[in-house]
């Protein structure tokens, strides 16, 4: 299976003046490609109208495709 990763892509927001001590991390969760281990696995724009929908996805440096049931990267917010 391939590593799933997470990276921290902004720093942290205030939620609203209502909370104001309240911190969002924003997360972007990545699939790194498992056949050359360095390359990342980005959506190619094709999806497969199964159930559940599959999204083709290809890696940015060896071009294995792969599908996957979600987008990646996938936008994570975590308190
Ligand atoms: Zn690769």
């Amino acid at each position: 299976m391939s590593e799933i990763e997470e990276q921290v892509i902004t720093g942290v927001t205030t939620l609203d003046s209502m909370f104001p001590m309240q911190l969002l991390h924003t997360m972007a969760v990545l699939i790194r490609c498992d056949d050359c281990g360095i390359g990342e696995m980005t959506p190619t724009g094709i999806m497969f109208m199964t159930h559940p929908p599959q999204y083709q996805h290809k890696c940015d440096k060896c071009g294995t495709e792969r599908t996957f049931d979600e987008r990646y990267p996938k936008v994570i917010t975590r308190t």
